[in-house]
């Protein structure tokens, strides 16, 4: 875990804003779960994933509750929506961190941010679309060009299975050629050999089924409205029939977006896809689901890599030098916020020489200065900080001076 501070904390707060945005454009309205839920919240995501069975920092709480940090916040958007029965479609959107142990390295961190969306209650594929088209047109605002978007079809639940069963009956007939890693995985959950990067798997992984065979005609029709859809909107994209999720509940569109700067073990900006059977897990209707999460942490990677993206310019308009004691700095100051504009000062009766220096480095446009004779004669300085001469102006008219002056 880490600390983020100036200027990546401005540039991180700057990214949920330009999200909040985009998604707040169309509709979507935001949740902010708990951080921490039962445990059983998030077990249901399936105990075969990673995720679940060695990530979760879950603990027992002082009242003898099995509690977890949240590893993501479809599971919490899916429990909010069991317990608040809102008018359908609800479309949420979130920000925030969650928490992973995971092994940390180049963006991957144990407590890292998302923002994401999430619909449920609507299965129509032009939604498909829009919430693809919704991440695609935040990377475009981030200014990030090297983004990749992936999509498959996991077909319907029924598909799927029949699929799973192909692929084990494909990967037990490898026998010892498959590494054990991946024979491991495979007595757990098929899908997840595909995601094996080891050599050996390689050539078996090449030569499995692919989901398209098990596709009903149902999830076909499906899938090919979204394809045409995001071929509407002019999104480019390529259909990677070895983009599985891992989880039980996935079913029809999945989607990733990949980065192109970042190394290929995490290079996934974001991914997500359409969902079913989680609500009903956590005590709700039959109730369909689709949304996306973005990591934010490796998607301010990318934007550093591709040099796009800086950090917000947050230095102050004015700064105050006030030689007489600090008294006025805090009236000049105190005035000067209240109307809007953004000012500082220093501290500690520093000198002159020492304030003017604090000023140049606080990036102010301006510094205005006040010192006894001006404390005197009823006035104040008023000193650009980037080229041009100073003036006076009456200490009454410092305000709508400085107004006239700064857009
Ligand atoms: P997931 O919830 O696993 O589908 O992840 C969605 C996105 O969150 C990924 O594409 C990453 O950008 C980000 N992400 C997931 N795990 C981590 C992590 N440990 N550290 C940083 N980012 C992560």
């Amino acid at each position: 875990m880490r600390d983020i501070v100036a200027p990546e904390s401005a540039r991180f707060r700057h990214f949920t804003e330009v999200f909040a945005e985009v998604v707040g454009a169309a509709g979507y309205q935001q949740i902010i779960p708990p951080i921490m839920e039962d445990l059983g919240v998030f077990t249901r995501l399936g105990d075969a994933t990673d995720i679940v069975t060695k990530e979760m920092y879950d603990f027992v709480d002082k009242g003898g509750r099995h509690v977890a940090l949240r590893p993501e916040q479809t599971a919490s958007v899916c429990r909010a929506y069991v317990e608040l029965r809102p008018l359908t479609p609800w479309k949420t959107w979130y920000s925030g961190p969650n928490f992973r142990y995971e092994k940390p390295q180049r963006g991957r961190y144990r407590q890292f941010d998302q923002v994401g969306i999430e619909v449920l209650g609507a299965d129509d594929p032009y939604l498909d679309v829009e919430v693809i088209a919704l991440a695609w047109e935040f990377y475009r605002r981030l200014g990030l060009q090297q983004v990749a978007l992936l999509v498959n079809s996991l077909g319907e639940p029924d598909d799927r299975a029949r699929y799973v069963d192909a692929l084990r009956r494909h990967f037990e007939a490898a026998g010892d050629a498959l590494s054990e890693q991946s024979r491991e995985t495979l007595n757990k959950n098929p899908l997840r050999v595909l995601d094996s990067k080891r050599r050996e798997d390689a050539p078996i992984i090449a030569g499995a089924p692919t989901i398209d065979q098990f596709w009903s005609e149902e999830a076909a029709a499906h899938f090919a409205t979204v394809r045409s859809g995001l071929d509407d909107l002019g999104i480019a994209f390529e259909v990677n029939m070895r983009l599985v999720r891992g989880l039980d509940y996935y079913r029809r569109t999945t989607f990733e977006f990949q980065g192109g700067t970042l190394d290929s073990a995490q290079n996934a900006l974001g991914g997500g896809g359409r969902y079913d059977g989680l609500v009903e897990d956590l005590g709700g209707p039959p109730t369909a689901g689709i949304g996306f999460a973005l990591g934010v942490d490796r998607t301010l990677l990318a934007c550093s890599d591709e040099g796009v993206f800086g950090a917000p310019d947050d230095s102050v308009d004015v700064f105050v030098v006030d030689t007489t004691g600090g008294r006025e700095a805090l009236l000049i100051t105190n005035e000067l916020r209240a109307a809007g504009l953004s000012a500082d000062r220093a501290f500690d009766n520093r000198s002159m020489k020492s304030q003017m220096k604090a000023a140049d480095r606080s990036g102010a446009t301006f510094a205005v200065i006040i010192g006894s004779d001006e404390v005197a004669a009823g006035t104040a300085v008023v000193r650009p900080m980037r080229g041009g001469d100073q003036v006076v102006v009456a200490r009454a008219e410092l305000l709508s001076d400085l107004k006239t002056r700064i857009p």
